[in-house]
């Protein structure tokens, strides 16, 4: 047997049923009209975000990015109750404008923006995160031929990464933001050019589980800004701190502690730099925002034994969730939360009749497995089986072109 991750705490079950916004999983399916199934649900969202307000200092604003989950009504949902929307393409911003999210709340990074996309954000007023000098060449130009100041932050690539973060986006060599002795001309550049430079993005990691490496991160980034901003000499309007919250996806993976994070951050903002006094922070999340309000749940199509061992075999798979399946981006594949609908067992399985069995998706191929040697109760063809944690980069982030089974339903109850 393979251990799997933790169930997030907001799921209750009801006689072996796993209820959501007091719904059952059987009225949730019928509604939808079949599996696979994507359902979010707004009661975890807020719950999510509520806990994130009490933690953080109020000062600090907390913005999402919509690369994790851009579902319309969900995207509609956290539009009315985050600062701002983080976005990383020309395409997002079009979803994001549809969602109704207001794009002065919105801010643009990425490291290839074509100049049609950079157009639309400088029309639309949008702020940049410009991530090299000839980006920055380009908005200049661009503003100029179209009139327009542009709102225009400048991304660092911080000598230093979030240790322990599951990728890795500063330290050394990389495509994302320009080098820490490229900001200060850059900056400049943009001041001169009558276009509006606006401050920093400062991004240095994703999926981190330590508060002490995040608050060790996030002190950097404060020095760091001050220290660009002195070179400057200018007092930036916005510092994005970026972020990197993660949540357990894995066997012995505990949640973060918030409330050390954001009485670190506390302590900061009350000692700011001079430079600084005025500047807006903010933090931009994904997955920890949308990550566990969201579950996959699939229906058992086919049961089979080969060598000994149990196969369900469900409707779904790696084209919806290609990150529980252990192909995007791990180096191990371990075993998400899973669980079956109508037998949720949180805690033991010594009271019901279980079983070690392997999850595998519909796709011809062998990466396409969703539970490895996992201990479930035992099931029946036509059984529903729910994957946890599959709110961000699940529908946004899979190959569900791949084979032509098509995209999963999604649903925000
Ligand atoms: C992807 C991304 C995020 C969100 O990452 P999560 O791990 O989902 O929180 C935030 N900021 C930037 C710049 C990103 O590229």
């Amino acid at each position: 047997m393979k251990k799997m991750g933790p169930y997030p705490p907001y799921y209750e079950a009801n006689n072996g049923q796993i209820i959501i916004s007091g719904r059952s999983i059987e009225s949730i399916i019928r509604e939808a009209g079949a599996t696979p199934l994507f359902v979010y649900s707004r009661d975890i969202l807020s719950k999510k975000m509520d806990e994130l307000r009490v933690a953080m200092p109020n000062r600090l604003d907390i913005h999402y990015a919509m690369k994790a989950n851009s579902y319309k009504p969900v995207l509609e949902y956290m539009r009315d109750i985050v600062d701002g929307f983080d976005l990383a393409s020309g395409g997002e911003l079009d979803q994001a404008i549809d969602a109704g999210v207001d794009p002065k709340n919105m801010s643009f990074a990425g490291p290839g923006k074509r100049d049609s996309e950079l157009e639309k954000a400088i029309k639309t007023g949008v702020t940049l995160n410009i991530e090299s000098p000839t980006e920055a060449d380009r908005v200049i130009a661009i503003a100029a031929s179209l009139g327009i100041r542009a709102k225009a932050a400048l991304r660092v690539n911080p000598s230093f990464d979030l240790k322990g973060s599951g990728m890795k986006m500063g330290g050394g060599a990389k495509q994302f933001g320009m080098d820490e002795d490229l900001i200060a001309p850059t900056a400049r550049k943009i001041i001169e050019s009558g276009n509006f430079w606006c401050g920093f993005h400062i991004y240095a990691g994703s999926q981190s589980l330590s508060a002490d490496a995040i608050i060790e991160t996030q002190s950097k980034s404060f020095e760091l800004a001050a220290r660009l901003a002195n070179e400057i000499g200018v007092t930036p309007k916005t510092v994005n701190l970026g972020g990197g919250f993660g949540i357990p996806y894995f066997h012995n993976e505990v949640p973060i502690d918030i409330k050390s994070i954001g009485a670190a951050m506390d302590r900061i903002l009350s000692n700011l730099p001079e430079i600084l006094q005025d500047t807006k922070f903010c933090i931009e999340l994904g997955r920890y925002l949308v990550g566990e309000a969201g579950i996959y749940l699939t229906t058992i199509v086919d049961r089979k034994i080969s060598h000994g061992e149990t196969f369900l075999v469900v409707d779904g798979g790696l084209h919806h969730q290609l990150a529980a399946s252990g192909n995007f981006g791990t180096v191990i594949r371990r075993n998400y939360p899973i669980a079956v609908a109508d037998n949720f067992v949180k805690s033991s399985y010594a009271e019901v009749d279980s079983e070690i069995v392997n999850v595998v998706g519909c796709l011809c191929t062998p990466l396409d497995m969703l539970g490895d040697k996992v201990l479930l109760p035992k099931t029946c063809v036509g059984d529903a089986i729910i994957l946890f944690c599959a709110g961000a980069y699940g529908a946004t982030a899979s190959p569900s072109n791949f084979l032509g089974h098509g995209q999963a339903i999604e649903t925000l109850i």
